[in-house]
């Protein structure tokens, strides 16, 4: 019977350099290989994000409606939640966009419709619909961790989750924990 705690990542918000920073573990990911399932990841298969997961890391902030109820999602169906990054822990450059008007962002980075008229958030309904602000995971969910960084370091990444998953809270200057 499989005992090993499950282990998640999620990738928001961000730009994929603290994934990056997580592969930078090298070797050690063959010992974390044999300490925990992972069960849900961009570097993985699993397309689902599945339930009762015991340490789920949260790169990115939330900005658009997708993150969002990834993060509803992730929260309800982990025990731990790391914001992992600087992105998911303040909003970061992702929430740099903050001081503009969302339509504005748009009709820049797209130009305006075949018809002339100015694009506007409402015009793309296939797409992830971007929320008015850039915000921290915390502000949307819950979190028991804090791992900050852009992005954390391997061993930063590597002390968190060994601390993690022998039930301690990591006393690492840059990293704060709230249990609850
Ligand atoms: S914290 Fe830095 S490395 Fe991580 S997603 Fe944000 S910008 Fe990228």
């Amino acid at each position: 019977m499989e005992t090993r705690p499950t282990l998640a990542t999620v990738w928001l918000g961000g730009c994929s350099g603290c994934h990056m920073s997580f592969l930078d573990m090298d070797e050690r990911l063959l010992e974390l290989a044999d300490r925990v399932r992972l069960v849900y990841s961009p570097i993985a298969d699993p397309k689902e994000f599945p339930p009762e997961v015991d340490i789920t890391l949260v790169e990115g902030a939330v900005t658009n409606s997708e993150n969002l109820a990834m993060a509803h999602l992730v929260r309800r169906n982990s025990r731990r939640v790391i914001s992992f990054g600087d992105c998911a822990v303040t909003g970061n450059v992702t929430a740099m966009r903050n001081s503009f008007d969302v339509g504005e962002i748009i009709e820049t980075a797209y130009g305006a419709l075949s018809d002339g008229r100015p694009v506007r958030p409402d015009d793309y309904s296939s797409v992830a619909r971007l929320l008015p602000r850039a915000t921290p995971l915390h502000e949307v969910i819950p979190v028991d961790a804090y791992l900050h960084g852009c992005p954390p370091t391997a061993d930063q990444i590597w002390f968190a989750i060994s601390e993690l998953l022998a039930g301690r809270i990591p006393a690492f200057s840059n990293i704060y924990l709230r249990y609850g």
